[in-house]
């Protein structure tokens, strides 16, 4: 998730620089003042409440901001992430925003401060008043608004700048050159984060060849938990016993020795620009592991992509692999073939099915020749990194 808090004072622009923003990043939009403004319209009891604070220029109580935006964040908790409009406005609301992030399982990459002085906002908001409607937008309750900013509000940058997420442009240099240094930052920001695909297909569809192509092409980790255990076996380590009995009957191999295989290869992997997940997970319990396990690297599932062959097809390319040095002890018989099929069908659709709740599956026509369907993979992957960039 890419979460941005915009700041600055009132008339800095954040309203107009949401609008690129959340359109270029896919992000959901959280005005708080649009939220209170809503209420106001449908006469809520919470819109009664902030009404004449609002009128008179005045903060409204943290108790009720904490009320709008908890709902609105819980009910849109599949997004790409977050842009905050004039929240967190006051020292306590840092702190509401961090323990949100905490429930979401995300945090704030950084707050971005629009950078304008007092006459200038002043100005900007008395040309605004003369068609905004927006009983706050005359001269002394704007005043009283800047007076709030730098009283309450300013003190919110002390709590970013300690936590090292605080960054400044300049709010008077034209919204084009504002818009491309915000786009510079949000750029630096997403460079850092890991860029994790999750590769499914059933066995055959050539997740395996396309998964490791596709790591040496974008420089991401290739973690397929297949070959992690099959190296176990040739090890002969106590672990490589236990899973060569488990594939020998054609079952899954326990999350307790696949947790810790994966485990290892994640801390092992310094200076990677993502990784890329194939084999893994197949079950609903495994999709809420990976969901931890790259949490504890400050991390999530960027992209899921979803080979789809034919029934007959995977049989004929299982069946004919059965029969070269590619032989897997999992598909040396018909019987194996087919079971690990059914363990597909039964165990890991239904992981798809759940991951397309929250997240873009793309699914990708595995017929064709490797280069084919390579390069359909390729362009989905640099249409949804462009997207999120
Ligand atoms: P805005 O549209 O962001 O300029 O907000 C208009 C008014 O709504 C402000 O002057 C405050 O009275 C109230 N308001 C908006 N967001 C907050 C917030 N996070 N905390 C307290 N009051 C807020």
């Amino acid at each position: 998730m890419l979460n941005i808090a915009l700041f600055g004072p009132p008339g800095a622009g954040k309203g107009t620089q949401s609008e690129f923003l959340t359109k270029k990043y896919n992000l959901y939009y959280i005005s708080t003042g649009d939220l209170l403004r809503k209420e106001m319209a449908g006469k809520t009891r919470l819109g009664l409440e902030a009404q004449d604070i609002i009128a008179s220029g005045g903060l409204v109580p943290d108790e009720i901001i904490v009320q709008i935006i908890e709902k609105t964040i819980t009910e849109n908790s599949g997004s790409n992430g977050f842009l905050f409009d004039g929240f967190p406005r006051t020292y306590i609301q840092a702190y509401i925003l961090e323990g949100l992030m905490i429930k979401m399982h995300t945090s704030l990459n950084c707050l971005i401060s629009l950078n304008v002085p007092e006459e200038e906002s002043v100005k900007r908001l008395m040309n605004r008043g003369l068609t905004s409607g927006r009983s706050d937008d005359n001269e002394q309750i704007i005043r009283n608004r800047l007076k709030e900013y730098s009283e309450k509000t300013l003190p919110v940058l002390q709590f970013y700048k300690e936590k090292g997420i605080f960054l400044e442009v300049d709010g008077t240099s034209g919204i084009e050159k504002v818009h491309d240094q915000i786009t510079e930052i949000i750029r630096h920001e997403l460079s850092k984060s890991l860029f994790n695909i999750v590769l499914f297909g059933y066995p055959g569809s050539g997740r395996g060849s396309q998964g490791k192509a596709l790591a040496r092409h974008f420089g991401l980790e290739y973690v397929a938990t297949g070959p992690m255990l099959d190296q176990e076996i040739k090890n002969n380590t106590e672990t490589g016993k236990k899973i060569k009995e488990h594939y020998e009957n054609g079952q899954l191999v326990p999350d307790e020795i696949v947790v810790q295989l994966i485990e290892k290869k994640l801390a092992e992997s310094k200076d990677v620009k993502g990784f890329i997940f194939k084999g893994y997970p197949r079950t609903l319990v495994q999709s809420y592991i990976l969901d931890g396990l790259l949490k504890k690297h400050g991390s999530s599932i960027s992209q899921i992509i979803d080979i789809e062959v034919p029934t007959l097809e995977l049989i004929s390319r299982l069946d004919a692999r059965s029969k070269t040095e590619g032989c897997m002890p999992y598909d040396s018989s018909t019987a194996k073939i087919v079971k690990r099929l059914q363990e597909h069908e039964t165990k890991t659709i239904p992981v798809i099915e759940k991951y397309k709740q929250h997240h873009e599956v793309t699914r990708i026509d595995g017929l064709g020749n490797f280069n084919e369907v390579f390069n359909r993979i390729v362009d989905a992957i640099e249409t949804s990194i462009r997207r999120k960039r």
